[in-house]
């Protein structure tokens, strides 16, 4: 091609997400040990995860139940008969020298999910396939000495592989946001970053744009946050146009696994990337074939509201902004902590924005939706006491933060801080009538068609009433007197 150097437009970036999603079943996958986290090390652990000889493997039902779900969430195909494969490999964390694992016939296969672009604009973005697999344990590295902790080794995961058909570091972490807030609103897994129930590897190439073969791609491990993802991305990317740049892009650009490094923000060289064939897949002979009867399809397939559905009808219940109703069905919580706002009464746009922006902002220091002392009926209060006029917007502003510090309700706030707000006709009236009095002047040239003054009015009989009057009751009574 004729190639501008410095010309990144010339270059398309072409990436494929592997997430694992750990499953959140109470026991392993092939065997009754708990799954907990942050257990003392090599306690949850039997035979059959410490890959004893003679030790079989049975499989647990509730992982095949949370694959279906998966598979029906993002419109693929169940297979209905799929296989349990081995796929060999040395590492101290893998005690049997194999991974339990499926290979030519996943459980889920070919789907798809749509991410939503800030203009509204959609894209979908295929699924190859999920798999169902074990989990390996852990190295534990202090100083010269390692230890294994075998807790994890059998914990089952999802493993769910994207089509290479993401174009930017902000599709994938789009895709990813997507994904897990579908894995969230099925319960079918913590998802949890941090606590690695949520891991991806990120598969990276570049090609000249126009060019639709695949170009050699680096897989990146090691990316816990969806901020590091795309971080480390964009990394790859730059260093692969860097080397095309220079010239040296077969010899720097080579099939291989890389570490993200998050102090140095750097992908670095981990090892060659082995070829699937040199992992000896075979069927294991411990299990047989996962046979789902019609029956159990047919109670799988049964899944929760999703975040797309629950969005397009927020959009066309509610009547809020596309942008919004993106934003409230983003995460499980947010959409159910919106559902029991309006289901408690508040209106659905003031629920929007004591929600999104007032409330979230206050949000800090790890207090999430689900542990905030202000809940969903304690906000869905706050507004329905603006919207009868009880308070003002800016009065309850103060009335949140003191209910984000004191367990009380909310008219006790509204009491105790005196930010009731006067609606009362008599008690307005009362103040206006003064106020007309001592200012015939203004009154006279107000009538004689000075309608700037009316602005004057509404300012004296707030601050007479110390701000404590309904705004919109101050309008209409003052047009009242001053209009008649
Ligand atoms: P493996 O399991 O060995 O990593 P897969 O064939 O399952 O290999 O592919 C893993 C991921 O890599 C998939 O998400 C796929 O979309 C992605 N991928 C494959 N080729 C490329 C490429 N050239 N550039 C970017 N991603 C790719
Ligand atoms: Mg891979
Ligand atoms: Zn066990």
């Amino acid at each position: 091609m004729n190639y501008t150097k410095g010309d990144r437009m010339q270059f398309e970036v072409v990436i494929g997400l592997e997430v694992h999603a750990q499953l959140n079943t109470k026991t392993k996958i092939f065997c009754s040990c708990p799954t907990s986290f942050g257990e003392e090390p090599n306690t949850n652990v039997c035979e059959v995860c410490l890959g004893l000889p003679g030790a079989l493997p049975v499989l647990n039902k509730e992982v095949v139940k949370k694959a279906i779900a998966l598979g029906t969430a993002i419109n693929a195909t169940i297979h209905q008969k799929s296989i349990f494969n081995r796929k060999n490999y040395f590492y101290p964390d893998l005690p049997k020298g194999y991974q339990i694992s499926q290979f030519e016939i996943p459980i889920v296969e070919g789907g798809e999910i749509f991410i939503d672009f800030e203009d509204g604009s959609k894209k979908r973005i295929g699924v190859t396939r999920a798999h169902l697999e074990e989990d390996a344990g852990k190295n534990i590295h202090h100083g010269n000495v390692s230890h294994v902790d075998l807790n994890r080794a059998g914990t089952p995961l999802l493993e769910i592989v994207s089509e290479p058909d993401m174009r930017s570091s902000e599709e994938a972490v789009l895709y990813l946001k997507k994904l897990h807030a579908i894995l969230r609103y099925l319960d079918i897994s913590d998802a949890n970053m941090q606590e690695g129930s949520f891991r991806c590897d990120a598969n990276v190439s570049i090609r000249p744009k126009g060019d639709t073969k695949l170009y050699t791609r680096a897989e990146i491990k090691n990316l816990n946050s969806f901020k590091f993802i795309q971080k480390a991305i964009e990394y790859e990317v730059e260093r692969q146009i860097e080397a095309w740049e220079d010239g040296v892009y077969d010899k720097e650009v080579v099939q291989e696994t890389r570490l993200y490094d998050t102090e140095k923000n750097e992908t670095r060289s981990m090892r060659g990337k082995e070829d699937s064939a040199e992992y000896r897949y075979f069927p294991d002979p411990d299990l047989l074939p996962v046979l789902v009867p019609d029956d159990m399809l047919a109670e799988c397939i049964q899944i929760p509201e999703l975040p797309d559905q629950k969005r397009d009808r927020f959009l066309k219940e509610y009547g809020i902004k596309e942008y919004d109703a993106n934003v409230i069905t983003s995460s499980v919580e947010m959409a159910h902590f919106y559902e029991t706002m309006i289901n408690e009464g508040a209106g659905a746009k003031n629920a929007v924005t004591w929600l999104t922006v007032e409330l979230l902002a206050r949000l800090n220091n790890g207090i999430t939706l689900m542990t905030s002392p202000v809940n969903a009926i304690k906000l869905a209060m706050i507004v329905k006491r603006i919207e009868d006029g009880t308070i003002s917007g800016k009065a309850a502003k103060e009335v949140l933060d003191y209910l984000m510090e004191n367990h009380i309700s909310v008219d006790e706030a509204v009491e105790t801080l005196g930010l009731r707000q006067v609606s009362d006709d008599g008690a307005i009236l009362e103040i206006i009538d003064a106020i007309i009095a001592s200012n015939a002047d203004k009154v006279a040239e107000y009538r004689s068609g000075k309608d700037k003054l009316f602005g004057f009015f509404v300012g004296q009989t707030m601050k007479e009433s110390k701000g404590a009057a309904n705004p919109a009751k101050v309008n209409e009574l003052l047009k009242q007197r001053l209009d008649n």
